[in-house]
């Protein structure tokens, strides 16, 4: 099973990778520069060449940089919109060295703008971000649709796709705790979630999926994540989640709440034992 875990690391892909092969998993998620949307993580050649050793050692999974909650490229203020665009091709320009892994984002919030003007600012920028030359494939993350985000329906993110030029550059990270969130009763009927999923946006777009559980109820747009069987999710749903034929072979990203690297640890070994 591809799994892994957020990993909050001010240090560089080498240790990041150690820490994952010693919490059990073949797959991590980071930040790419603090979650406020400062100063970028180093690239170091050094750190760069030990890492790719690594991960084809221990035959890691594609992994996943996330990029920081403060972007927003359908905010009403020209400056944020500017600043996240420019970030953000910085960013993918950094992912180069890692060539062929994922860079996820929160598609954005319209800030009362209106949804598809949101829909529209987010295509146009992605436009002006994405480029052919590029190895990396940019994630649109799946919403829970709180506050004026965008992102929250599955039509939303197919709207944006459509308007996007270069298309085999981009794809969706599926979160359970946000759609569940968000309305998509993944707890009775995942399966016909997964169904909508492939009628509305197609299953070949979905490239990775934020393994959480849900401290709130389905629909209730609140986005609060839940430990691994301790939400409104819960185990009977996760695991069969976990062992679905249609998403099986994608890396599976925790981003649950834990005090210390033993709840990461006890975790990732639970989620494992799910796996038939
Ligand atoms: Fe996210
Ligand atoms: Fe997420
Ligand atoms: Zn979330």
């Amino acid at each position: 099973m591809n799994i892994g875990r957020h990993i909050s690391s001010t240090g560089g892909y080498e240790s990041m990778a150690n820490l994952t092969i010693e919490l059990g998993g073949n797959t991590f998620q980071f930040f790419t520069r603090n979650p406020r949307g400062g100063q970028a993580k180093k690239v170091g050649p050094k750190d760069i060449e030990k890492f790719l050793k690594i991960s084809k050692e221990k035959e890691f999974s594609k992994i996943v940089a996330h990029a920081p909650y403060t972007f927003n490229l359908c905010s009403a203020n020209e400056s944020v919109r500017d600043f996240t665009k420019r970030t953000m091709i910085d960013d993918i320009k950094r992912m180069e060295y890692i060539p062929g892994n994922y860079y996820n984002f929160h598609p954005g919030s319209h800030t009362g703008q209106g949804i598809e003007k949101g829909i529209e600012m987010i295509s146009q920028s992605l436009n002006e971000i994405i480029s052919d030359e590029q190895s990396t494939i940019v994630l649109l993350e799946t919403m829970s649709g709180k506050g004026s985000e965008v992102g929250g329906k599955f039509e939303q993110l197919r709207e944006i796709i459509e308007r996007v030029d270069i298309k085999d550059k981009i794809g969706v990270c599926l979160d359970t705790c946000h759609i569940h969130d968000a309305g998509y009763d993944i707890v009775n009927d995942f399966d016909g979630v997964l169904d909508e999923f492939d009628s509305v946006i197609g299953l070949d777009r979905l490239k990775a999926i934020h393994l959480n559980d849900s401290k709130n109820v389905c629909a209730s747009r609140k986005d609060r994540h839940e430990k691994i069987g301790k939400g409104y999710i819960g185990e009977e749903a996760i695991q069969k989640i976990v062992n679905n034929g249609r998403i099986k072979h994608l890396p599976f990203l925790l981003e649950t709440p834990h005090e210390d690297l033993i709840g990461y640890k006890e975790e990732i070994k639970f989620v494992k034992s799910m796996r038939k």
